[in-house]
């Protein structure tokens, strides 16, 4: 029997998310006891601080370790509320709060609740691998508007007006961004949210990188800028990437009562509530003292400072310096269509990427995966000794391409 004939056609139309492809082949090369440097995953290399640790032992200990509440405890969103409200000035009920398995099944559970086959929705590109693949897995269209390093790889709201259509169901906002680190200003959010205020279009916000900004940069979610656009935004935030304990899975969505309570009736046919002792870990990390997050956020910012320093001094490469997140996306297309010392012509940067990995020993995700053909996207979520060393390889690796 051919059981892949059984598959749905739904599966047809997605693919593996690349993000987590390299990061996984970079693993074995490791355990295979090959010297792999990887900027692959976008995951922080440093330790969930102990305080959070200590919770969820405590939770253990105190037998906290049965279903609860599907969309969170109420501790838990009440947590959330004054974390809303205090960094982004947003007012939230706990009935508008719902937690899930990480920002990517916050997703995942707003666009079940919300698409229809035939719907498009808006991505601006480069965009996170998952966005796509999670519109089409519901048979509506994702509608790119592109950004590139001119555009310091942010839209502008003529663009974003150009591509509305009557079908537009959802815009999908990411400040600071995945896999750029390009964030926008108060202002520019304005400029976005005056379009999207006068259509009847839904915003989703992800603000996963929120606390990781550099320079005084000043984040701003889109949600707060207008009582209109708190009407129509659906804000998703998590604790994976600002709390480093992406394997706790812990994401939320803070938007509209029958959105919510639609994905947390999603929620609660698949997955219910969330892991119960990381629901107690959370509202530590989200309460607790956040003076570790300054400590972090300054060695992210030395280590942009370096990666994007000695990225430029590779001829032929630029670099562009992020405001947020801990991604580089470097542009390389001049050493495209040129020939490996074994005669083989890297034609994409899929080819490029897949070069390093091979001979240079470093894991890069090509921007072709984010929908922007002709750079890489380098996490630095990594020590400064691997991104010297790193970078290096990387430089010699290309100086070896020949015409
Ligand atoms: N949004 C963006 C832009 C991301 O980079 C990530 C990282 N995987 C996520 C959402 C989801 O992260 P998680 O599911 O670990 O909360
Ligand atoms: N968001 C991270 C990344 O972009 C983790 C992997 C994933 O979930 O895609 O690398």
């Amino acid at each position: 029997m051919d059981v892949k004939a059984f598959l749905s056609t739904r599966t047809r139309v997605i693919k593996p998310s690349p993000t987590l492809a390299i990061t996984a082949k970079a693993k074995a090369l490791k355990k295979a006891g090959i010297d792999v440097l990887s900027f692959g995953a976008g995951e922080p290399d440093f330790d969930t601080p102990d305080t959070i640790k200590d919770a969820a032992i405590a939770a253990i200990r105190e037998g906290f370790t049965k279903y609860t509440d599907v969309a969170g405890i109420p501790e838990l969103r009440q947590a959330i509320c004054a974390r809303l409200a205090r960094d982004h000035g947003l007012a939230y009920s706990e009935s508008e709060i719902l937690v899930s398995c990480g920002g990517k099944h916050a997703l995942f559970n707003l666009m079940a609740a919300v698409l229809n086959p035939g719907d498009e929705v808006i991505i601006p590109a480069p965009y996170w691998v998952s966005y796509p693949d999670q519109v089409l897995l519901f048979g509506a269209t994702p509608v790119f508007i592109t950004a590139d390093e001119r555009s310091g790889f942010k839209i502008r709201a003529d663009q974003l007006d150009a591509a509305i259509t009557p079908k537009t169901k959802l815009f999908i906002m990411n400040s600071p961004s995945n896999p750029t680190g390009a964030a926008y200003s108060k202002d520019e959010l304005t400029q976005i949210a005056r379009v999207l205020e006068r259509h009847d279009i839904l915003c989703v916000s992800d603000e996963i990188y929120d606390a990781i900004v550099y320079d005084g940069f000043v984040q701003t979610s889109i949600a707060s800028i207008s009582p209109k656009m708190k009407e129509r935004t659906i804000v998703v935030n998590g604790v994976s990437k600002s709390y480093s304990m992406t394997g706790w899975r812990m994401g939320y969505a803070a938007g509209p009562q029958p959105i919510i309570s639609t994905m947390a009736m999603i929620q609660g046919q698949a997955t219910s509530n969330i892991t119960s002792i990381t629901q107690k870990a959370c509202i530590e990390a989200l309460a607790g003292p956040q003076d570790f997050m300054t400590e972090w956020v300054a060695k992210f910012q030395e280590r942009r400072n370096t990666i994007v320093r000695l990225l430029n001094d590779i001829p032929d490469v630029s670099c562009a310096i992020p405001q947020g997140a801990f991604y580089v996306f470097p542009r390389i297309d001049a050493y495209l269509g040129k020939k490996t010392a074994d005669g083989i012509t890297l034609a994409s940067d899929d080819d490029l990427s897949a070069y390093l990995l091979d001979d240079a020993k470093i894991a890069v995700v090509s921007g072709s995966g984010f929908g922007l053909p002709g750079y890489l996207r380098l996490s630095y979520a990594t020590s400064m000794a691997v991104i010297v060393e790193g970078v290096a390889r990387l430089a010699s690796a290309l100086a070896m391409l020949k015409s």
